[in-house]
């Protein structure tokens, strides 16, 4: 049974919607002890995950009793925020035929959604460094993917993902979008720009990237929201400053005040990172002490904590991606693999409360609803990215010219490598095959569309 279900995930294509796009049959293709669904949505001003478990709460739940049986797993568990209370309500009623399903609530603090920090708030565990939940039998999947798990047994594949459209725009809202969607199109749809110039982010205001040119982009199956802002927010002229730049400024003004180490998640839950020396080295090309080193930044999952903790506004982050990339280039690896029984003494004492984030990261404004609406159009146009997340890009099977309907396998996951089948999001022609996107257009004949 299970294999048939695996396979029904890899043929809908289904791949994490809350992260990095991994391909989901492939995450599922194991045994664990505890199934968690990730619907902490931590990220500030996003609004899916929480509406999503309120509106479809007894489908997410009698699809995630499916997988536990699947994955030979004890238990699956909801872990959210203790806020979303109508999230709560609704799964709360939705579990009580099933015992193997609990919902539990985490305080409101950031990044309550960073999988490490999840799974240690939900069942006690400590991911050892570098490493993923499967390693103390934990498998994390998000809300959206459990929902496009339910599609999947009716034979329904991804071709719709939701995000939310928030910020300066004049009708926050959260949409069902087909994948390939154009950003304008979004922005339309939630009533237009009420700012200029302005910026977008696309992705939460912590670990969204700034977007350079809005009408380039469209929507990725693991894209959850767009946040637009006035262009000089100081939030995109954080997100535009250069390492170099912050390096300069860093060699001036970091006081050496540990901060940005003691409230670092992953310091706190007993990895040995820590980037308030990591910012000494850089800054001052020291080589650290016997106690650091600079693979320490493999080990940092980029939340962004650190710079909202710095009282002279550097950016830790910034310099482990930078980091990671270096040392990625020159062939070193992660040497870290400590596995830690239980997180620092203090940890509890360090959350970060959400309420202050926003405060301080100057999006008190735009901590708005953004309630699920009804698409006020069909999508005419769609650009589907050939890699929609990790893994090789997907090999198209169509050609220019040919006639899909909503659902068809346009491109399969190439031969013997990680990655995830690609479906039509809107019927219509092939008009324009890409190395990197398909592009398909809605015709119309007689007035009609086809
Ligand atoms: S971004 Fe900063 S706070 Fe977050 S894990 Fe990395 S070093 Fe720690
Ligand atoms: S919080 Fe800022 S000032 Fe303090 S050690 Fe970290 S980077 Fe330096």
């Amino acid at each position: 049974m299970k294999n048939d279900w695996i396979q029904q995930v890899q043929d809908a294509g289904i791949v994490g919607a809350g992260g990095a796009g991994f391909p989901t049959h492939v995450k599922l293709n194991a045994e664990a002890e505890y199934l968690i669904v990730n619907g902490a949505e931590c990220e500030p001003l996003l609004r899916v995950d929480q509406q999503l478990m309120e509106r479809d709460a007894d489908i997410l739940v009698k699809t995630l009793d499916q997988w536990v049986e699947a994955i030979g797993a004890k238990q699956g568990i909801f872990g959210l925020k203790e806020k979303y209370h109508g999230a709560i309500a609704a799964l709360n009623t939705a579990v009580q035929n099933f015992p193997r399903i609990s919902v539990h609530a985490m305080p409101n603090m950031y990044p309550a959604g960073d999988e490490q920090v999840l799974v240690y708030e939900t069942v006690g565990k400590v991911v050892p460094e570098g490493g993923i939940p499967l390693q103390v039998g934990v498998i994390v999947v998000n809300v959206e993917t459990l929902l496009n798990l339910a599609k999947a047994f009716d034979g329904e594949p991804v071709t719709e993902t939701y995000v939310t459209i928030t910020g300066e725009v004049k009708n926050p809202g959260t949409y069902a979008v087909p994948v390939g969607t154009a950003l304008p199109t979004l922005i339309k749809w939630a009533g237009g720009v009420s700012v200029e110039p302005y910026a977008v982010i696309d992705g939460g205001p912590m670990m969204g990237k700034l977007i350079e040119d809005p009408e380039m982009i469209t929507v990725k199956k693991a894209s959850k929201g767009y946040i637009v802002l006035p262009a000089d927010h100081v939030r995109i002229q954080a997100k535009k400053k250069s390492i170099s730049q912050m390096l300069k400024e860093a060699k001036i003004a970091c006081c050496h005040c540990n901060l940005c180490t003691d409230i670092c998640p992953r310091y706190q839950l007993g990895h040995d990172l820590h980037p308030a020396k990591l910012m000494r080295m850089a800054s001052y090309q020291s080589l650290g002490d016997a106690s650091a080193s600079l693979d320490e930044a493999y080990l940092c999952c980029e939340c962004g904590l650190c710079e909202t903790a710095c009282i002279m506004n550097l950016q830790p982050w910034k310099l482990n991606i930078s980091l990671k990339g270096q040392l990625r280039e020159m062939g070193i690896k992660n040497s870290h693999n400590k596995a830690p029984e239980a997180p620092r003494a203090f940890r509890e004492y360090r959350n970060y409360p959400t309420h202050r984030l926003i405060g301080n990261l100057g999006l008190r404004i735009y901590d708005v609803p953004a309630p699920i609406r009804e698409n006020p159009e069909a999508v005419e146009e769609v650009r589907i990215a050939l890699s929609q997340g990790i893994g090789a890009p997907s090999v198209p099977v169509v050609a220019a010219g040919d006639q899909v309907k909503r659902g068809d396998l346009i491109a399969k996951i190439p031969e013997g490598k990680l990655g995830s089948n690609i479906h039509a999001s809107i019927s219509g022609k092939v008009i324009a095959l890409g190395d990197e996107s398909v592009l398909i257009r809605k015709e119309r004949q007689g007035g009609m569309d086809q």
